[in-house]
């Protein structure tokens, strides 16, 4: 198959906010980029992508969407002019009030709505999520649930369980909980974020594969393009999209050779790669 000249899937960092201190995520070290990405750059990547054939447009990647102070109008920007692109919201859920909800259920892109919730109990939630509260998290997304019985586009749900040491034991009574509420319950051993997250990668988070790279691409809130999810920090920086197209940072004689490389399982010469696959408690 010949390679994409354009990424199916566009992430994008719209926002650093988030009310959570999860015990895995890195979102609180990162200080040098902006904590909202500037509105100017967030309509050029748009505009970048339109007519170039994306499928999927996520506006998240080291934070929460929700927080984002324009995410009404994101949402309505990448509704005209990114019409195909089915956008997938990922949410811890605390933030997802009446109000918010409205701004979801009103965007015709919204596709799918994934909720971060890492724990059966309040206890080992909370001990999770630091931050948050479970009964308003729990509160907050059977609302979104009801609402949906009621709306006319099919929106796909998930509840997405990041597994560790501390929450494994509440695995079994959880997905008793959800399942049949949502469309998906996914249980993903906590993957140690390239190797530099809070908590080292939970059994073998690489046994799920790498499939990160060949057709998405990765922009933090400076308009950096990354390789994966993974780099947080920014270390691989492949272009910035304040200065070329997206397209041609895709398209890069760089960019290409590790997707290549990554494709072909010869990671070495990253070194985020290096430190993900290596990376287990
Ligand atoms: S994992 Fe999500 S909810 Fe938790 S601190 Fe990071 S961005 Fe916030
Ligand atoms: S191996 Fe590399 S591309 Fe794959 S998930 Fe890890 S950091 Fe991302």
């Amino acid at each position: 198959m010949s390679p994409l000249d354009f990424p199916r899937s566009v992430l994008v960092e719209t926002t650093l906010r988030c009310p959570a201190d999860c015990i895995f995520c890195p979102n609180k070290k990162i200080t040098d980029r902006p904590i909202d990405m500037p509105w100017e750059l967030f309509t050029k990547i748009v505009d970048d992508c339109r007519g170039k054939g994306v499928t999927e447009f996520h506006p998240f990647i080291n934070g929460e969407p929700l927080a984002s102070p324009y995410l009404e109008d994101s949402l309505d920007y990448i509704s005209r002019n990114l019409p195909e692109a089915a956008v997938h919201i990922y949410t811890n859920g605390y933030l997802l009030d009446d109000s918010t909800a409205s701004i979801l259920l009103r965007c015709r892109n919204v596709r799918e709505v994934h909720f971060s919730i890492d724990g059966f109990s309040k206890q080992v939630y909370e001990q999770h999520r630091r931050g948050l509260v479970y009964e308003r998290v729990i509160a907050n997304v059977r609302s979104f649930l009801d609402r949906l019985r009621h709306h006319p586009e099919r929106i796909a749900t998930r509840v997405v369980f990041t597994m560790t040491p501390d929450n494994e034991g509440e695995v079994t009574a959880f997905r008793r909980f959800w399942d049949g509420l949502v469309d998906m319950v996914d249980v993903l051993p906590c993957d140690g974020r390239g190797g530099e997250g809070r908590l080292p990668a939970f059994m073998d988070a690489q046994r799920l594969g790498c499939f990160q790279v060949t057709d998405r691409t990765y922009i933090l809130s400076d308009g950096t393009v990354v390789l994966c999810c993974k780099d947080w920090a920014g270390y691989t920086a492949l272009g910035n999209v304040k200065d070329e197209s997206l397209q041609s940072i895709w398209n890069s004689p760089e960019y290409r050779r590790l997707r290549d490389d990554i494709g072909q399982g010869r990671i070495a010469d990253c070194e985020v790669c290096r430190r993900c696959v290596s990376d287990k408690l």
